[in-house]
């Protein structure tokens, strides 16, 4: 894992393996013993569910991490709860109520991970980390973006800068 470019506003990680998007998550979940709000995107295949899967690691979950695509939303227990959304199929912000979206992603103390963000852009949270996984040039090549939208996570993407500095 490696950073590739120093900008305030983003932080961008290149990862050459599995390990290292999975080890990224977990790096992450130092940060998140408070509490946060990450919105995921990234096609297919692009390292998501092992990102998650490291994220959860990191607050020591015992359970097994699954994608969300067909649950609409999982659970876990760890240091602190995870809420992870997949708001892929879902069609209407009476959907999102109904699964009670708002009143997890407005919660103060767990992490919330939502994937499909780009399907309700007017719904989000106001203050929330934006990761985006990319596919690199090369077949196990991950790019991945972050970024502090709102204002609250802006001392957390530094303080993410520090520790994928090496
Ligand atoms: P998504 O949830 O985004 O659909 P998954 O996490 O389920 O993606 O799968 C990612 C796949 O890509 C896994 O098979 C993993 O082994 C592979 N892969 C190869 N290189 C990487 C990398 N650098 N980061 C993440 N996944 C990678
Ligand atoms: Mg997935």
């Amino acid at each position: 894992m490696c950073r590739d470019e120093r900008r305030l506003d983003m932080v961008k990680i290149t990862t050459t393996s599995p390990k290292g998007t999975y080890g990224l998550g977990q790096k992450l979940a130092a940060l998140m013993k408070g509490g946060a709000v990450i919105c995921l995107e990234g096609d297919l295949g692009a390292g998501k569910t092992l990102f998650v899967q490291g994220l959860a690691a990191g607050l020591h979950v015992q359970d097994e991490v699954t994608s969300p695509t067909f649950s609409i939303m999982n659970f876990y227990e760890g240091d602190v709860q995870i809420v992870h959304f997949d708001l892929y199929r879902l069609e209407s912000v009476d959907e999102l109520e109904e699964i009670g979206f708002y009143e997890y992603s407005e919660r103060e103390g767990g992490v919330v991970v939502i994937e499909w963000p780009s399907k309700f852009p007017d719904e989000l949270p106001e203050n929330y980390l934006l990761l985006s996984i990319e596919h690199g040039g090369e077949e196990n090549e991950r790019v991945i973006n972050v970024c502090s939208k709102g204002g609250k996570y802006d001392d957390l993407l530094e303080e993410l800068k520090v520790i994928c500095e090496f």
